[in-house]
């Protein structure tokens, strides 16, 4: 019996970008209005036509409707270390309540500069080198808008983050999706090759990666370093999930390889190493010219991160070595759990090396896509997930496959994994 869907709607950056448009002689990815989630209204601009709102926040919302277990948006249901919560209490209480440098509380870029040096290996000067911004979703927003001429093109690692999307957009740049294959998310060395042109100005980078898990190896960072070189291109690297790395493996910054600190933009927050999302602590740590204009975007975007909460951010960068450890640990454990529960269940996945997310495909189960899939997981069975389609550049590249996320206490975990257990009674 065949599964119809239950609801449909096309996902996935420049889906429809080879439709023609008025006036467009080419229509190019970065020209073409998407004509499947136009907001009808002339008064909008052209950029905000060409991206949908976020799918992961979307099915957070429709988690909400459906009492689900929200295994969609990667955020924690447990809270911050106490640490930082307190800390946060005192710098409420104690005259912080005003804006901080826009660049960063000097405390606070100190503590970054500590840390970078200590865990990544990654010198950078309080001074001249970072830019503390609102999240790493500003940083990178701020990263692509001070970088980016129209039509410059951005190789960007395919399932991809799906912020990548509309930064691209927003910032006028042509993505050049290079695949990671699945199962084992591997990168054909000639694709990644093909994909620099003369063009080329920036390459994305997400390490550990979300959503497929992947940890680059070093000799993929070898030959990406390599490739930034040769062609004069800017990396800039997502490293949000850099301590949650699993199976004793470690986290290698790209910055610190070859003279690739000279060309990178390494990216970083609060969010997933402290599970404080709420809080919007990110930074970036950048050559001085970049960081330069970064801070010049970054004042005009948002003025500054918030302040008490900056001061805060100081405790958590000054926890031990073994916070970091029980982080991976108690990560690595879930993963198990969870990635076993999803077999049991009936879908195909590897365990990921990092991150929190599990992409896993349902082929064995007769749906026509990963929105009838997603649809039928948070409307049934109530666990909401995201659809696959949401991390590609064409959509129907992402159709067999949904992302799981795996941020929630062991019950949380449990109760999805028995409600996944339902499965069995599809046909
Ligand atoms: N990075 C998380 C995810 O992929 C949350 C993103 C967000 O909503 N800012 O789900």
């Amino acid at each position: 019996m065949g599964m119809r869907a239950l609801k449909r709607r096309p996902t996935g950056f420049f889906a429809r970008a080879d439709l023609p448009t008025r006036g467009a002689s080419i229509p190019t990815p970065s020209s073409a209005v998407r004509e499947d989630i136009a907001i009808r209204d002339r008064r909008v601009a052209d950029r905000v036509q060409k991206f949908p709102e976020s799918v992961i926040r979307e099915m957070t919302r429709i988690a909400a409707l459906h009492g689900a277990v929200n295994l969609a948006q990667g955020y924690p249901d447990f809270e911050p270390p106490q640490e930082l919560t307190e800390a946060a209490k005192r710098a409420l209480d104690g005259g912080y309540n005003q804006y901080s440098i826009t660049w960063g509380a000097r405390e606070l870029r100190d503590a970054i500069a500590r840390r970078a040096k200590a865990f990544n290996g990654i010198d950078a000067d309080p001074e001249s080198n970072l830019v503390v911004t609102c999240g790493s979703t500003e940083a990178m927003m701020a990263a692509m808008l001070s970088l980016i001429n129209e039509g410059d093109e951005a190789v960007i690692f395919e399932p991809f983050y799906e912020n990548y999307g509309p930064d691209a957009i927003v910032s006028g740049a042509r993505p050049r999706y290079v695949r990671m294959a699945w199962p084992d998310w591997t990168v054909d060395e000639e694709s990644l090759k093909a994909a620099f042109t003369d063009r080329t100005k920036v390459l994305i980078l997400n390490t550990p990666n979300n959503p497929t898990g992947k940890v680059f190896a070093r000799d993929e960072l070898r030959t990406i370093a390599d490739l930034c070189t040769d062609h004069d291109v800017v990396a800039v690297t997502d490293e949000i999930y850099e301590h949650i790395v699993f199976d004793g493996a470690r986290h290698v910054s790209l910055a610190t390889i070859g003279d690739m600190a000279d060309r990178t933009i390494t990216i970083n927050g609060l969010s997933k190493t402290y599970s404080a999302t709420g809080w919007r602590v990110g930074w970036a740590i950048a050559p001085k010219t970049l960081a330069n204009a970064m801070r010049r975007t970054h004042d005009f975007l948002t003025v500054g991160a918030p302040h008490p909460l900056q001061i805060a951010a100081v405790a958590a960068l000054s926890l031990p070595e073994s916070y970091y450890a029980e982080l991976a640990r108690s990560y690595q454990a879930k993963r198990d759990v969870f990635v076993r529960g999803l077999r049991d269940a009936g879908l195909d996945c590897r365990p990921p090396g990092g991150a929190y997310y599990v992409m896993a495909e349902f082929d064995r189960f007769p749906f026509d896509d990963d929105w009838a899939f997603a649809m039928y997981l948070v409307e049934r069975l109530r666990v909401a997930v995201v659809p696959g389609s949401s991390f590609y550049g064409d959509p129907v590249e992402g159709r067999r496959y949904v992302r799981f996320m795996f941020s929630k206490r062991d019950e949380t975990l449990r109760e999805a994994i028995s409600r996944l257990a339902d499965l069995r009674d599809v046909p």
